[in-house]
């Protein structure tokens, strides 16, 4: 699902150039639960942001599900970022001012279907994460892990190939931590490819495969599990 070949990430600031990300290889099969972890400033927001289409790499390969987004279009790339990958963030980026439905609603608005079509997507997502009687409430009506569950099902509600987090329980408590990659697990379980970036060695241990970053290098990957039938 996602081929990353020797690619590189340098930031120019001004006359400082910064190489963040370094001869990155990386193979992720579709419905694999990976982890990638690393000091803070080892890279791993610069390669989220790369995996999800919200960046480009400054050299290297990436391909995603056989399409090789490195070298498409602004506007392609914005499509596939929209249709195939569902984003997590650590302050989950939920509108203050709508409801936790709308919040989810949100993915659906671009994609020509009908409101009452989008109504029922999101609320079968915000049942997903066992949020269904929190529908009608604002984020500040909602307890931290509860908005991140909404966060969850706004990521979800495309049925997206990929779901991308980065630092998901970050700002949450340990119990709402758990709760959150109970979640993930369950989601994995359900066949999704799921990648979490985190700092958080009991982050890393629920998943399946952990790759660790240091200075923009992948310094470790526990691999692929073997599958049967895979190569
Ligand atoms: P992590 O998420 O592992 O903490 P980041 O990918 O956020 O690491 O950052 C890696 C390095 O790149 C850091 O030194 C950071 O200061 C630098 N960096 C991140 N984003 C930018 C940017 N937009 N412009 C310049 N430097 C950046
Ligand atoms: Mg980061």
């Amino acid at each position: 699902m996602i081929r990353l070949e020797a690619l590189g990430k340098t930031y120019q600031t001004g006359a400082v150039s910064l190489e963040v990300l370094k001869g990155i290889q990386l193979h992720v099969k579709t419905g694999e639960y990976v982890a990638i972890m690393g000091p803070s400033g080892s890279g791993k927001s610069t390669l989220m942001n790369i995996i999800g289409c919200l960046d480009r790499p400054t050299v290297g390969e990436y391909w995603l599900n056989g399409q090789r987004v490195s070298s498409i279009g602004e506007e392609e790339l914005a499509g596939v970022r929209n249709q195939e990958i569902g984003f997590i963030f650590q302050h989950f980026h939920l509108l203050p001012r709508m409801t936790a439905q709308r919040n989810v609603e949100l993915p659906l608005i671009y994609s020509g279907i009908s409101k009452q079509e989008r109504s029922q997507r999101a609320l079968e997502a915000l049942e997903k994460v066992g949020l269904a009687d929190r529908a009608e409430h604002r984020p500040s009506e909602l307890s931290g892990g509860q908005q991140q569950r909404v966060a969850i099902a706004r990521a979800l509600v495309n049925h997206p190939q990929l779901l991308l987090a980065d630092e998901p329980t970050g700002a949450l408590d340990t119990a709402s931590g758990e709760r959150v990659l109970d979640l993930f697990e369950q989601l994995h379980g359900e066949g999704r490819t799921v990648v979490v970036i985190t700092h958080d060695p009991d982050v890393g241990k629920r998943a399946q495969r952990r790759i660790r970053l240091r200075d923009g290098e992948i310094i470790e990957d526990t691999g692929a599990p073997e599958k049967e039938g895979a190569s």
